[in-house]
C-alpha cells in the first residue's frame, strides 16, 4: 500500500520537526507548511491524506484555513488547540475539522489519533467491503455506502466521511438509542481520547445539512440525557 501523506500546517518549528520525523518513522508521508495561506495551497494542491492544523497561524488562521479546505475538500483534518481555548474546540469542529487535539499533547496520543481518522478514510476507499456498503432508503433519504453519498429526494448533500458515518451508524441502527460516549467508541473509533461534545457538534452540523429546520429534526433525534436516534420520517 501507498504511504499515507500527512501534511503537518504549523508554524512552530520544533513542533513541526518532532511531528514529521515521528510520523516519519510510523512509515507516513510527510510535508510541512509554516503558515495558513501555504497550508491552504497545498491542503488543496496535493492530495494529502490527512491534515494535522494548527489553530494560530501567520498570515490566514487555522479556523479560516479549514474552513476554506471543506468549501472543495472532505480531507480530514485534525485541528491543534491550545489547552486552555475550550471554544477553539467546538468552532474548529464547527467549521468542518474532524477531530481536534489539544497542546500539549504526546506524540503516541497524536499518532494514535492520526490513525484512527485516516483508517476511516481508507475504509472509506474499500468500496464494497463491507455489508453496509450498499445503498439504502430510508424515506426520502438515500445512503449510498457505495459512493459514500446522501441524497435527500434524489438531490446530494454536502457531508463530511465524519458526518456521513455517524448519520450511516445511527440509520444502520434505526430507532436505537446511542450514548455519546457510545457513539465515539462507535464511530470515532477511540475509547479514551474524545469529548463528547465532538458528538454534539457533528449531530448539529449534520442536523443543519440534513434536517428541513435544524430546530426541530425529524431524523436524528434527541433522547434527553442519554443520546441520539435516528427515526425514519
Ligand atoms: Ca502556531
Amino acid at each position: 500500500m501507498e504511504p499515507k501523506k500527512v501534511l503537518i500546517i504549523e508554524d512552530e518549528k520544533n513542533i513541526s520537526d518532532i511531528v514529521k520525523l515521528n510520523l516519519t518513522k510510523e512509515g507516513f508521508n510527510v510535508d510541512t507548511a509554516f503558515d495558513g495561506q501555504e497550508g491552504l495551497d497545498k491542503a488543496l494542491g496535493t492530495d494529502p491524506d490527512l491534515v494535522l492544523l494548527d489553530v494560530m497561524l501567520p498570515s490566514i488562521d487555522g479556523f479560516e484555513v479549514c474552513r476554506k479546505v471543506r468549501e472543495k475538500s472532505n480531507v480530514p483534518i485534525i485541528m491543534l488547540t491550545a489547552k486552555e481555548e475550550e471554544v477553539d474546540k467546538v468552532l474548529g469542529l464547527e467549521l468542518g475539522a474532524d477531530d481536534y487535539i489539544t497542546k500539549p499533547f504526546g506524540l503516541r496520543e497524536l499518532i494514535a489519533r492520526i490513525k484512527a481518522n485516516i483508517r476511516r478514510t481508507v475504509m472509506a476507499g474499500d468500496i464494497g467491503q463491507t455489508p453496509s456498503s450498499n445503498t439504502t432508503d430510508y424515506g426520502n433519504l438515500t445512503i449510498d455506502g457505495d459512493r459514500y453519498e446522501v441524497r435527500k429526494n434524489g438531490k446530494p448533500l454536502e457531508l463530511t466521511l465524519r458526518e456521513f458515518e455517524l448519520l450511516r451508524y445511527l440509520a444502520e441502527h434505526e430507532d436505537k438509542v446511542f450514548s455519546r460516549e457510545q457513539l465515539l467508541e462507535d464511530v470515532w473509533g477511540y475509547e479514551y481520547y474524545g469529548d463528547i461534545r465532538t458528538v454534539d457538534v457533528t449531530v448539529r452540523r449534520l442536523r443543519e445539512k440534513l434536517e428541513d429546520d435544524s430546530s426541530d429534526p425529524k431524523y436524528i433525534l434527541t433522547k434527553r440525557g442519554i443520546g441520539y436516534y435516528f427515526k425514519r420520517p
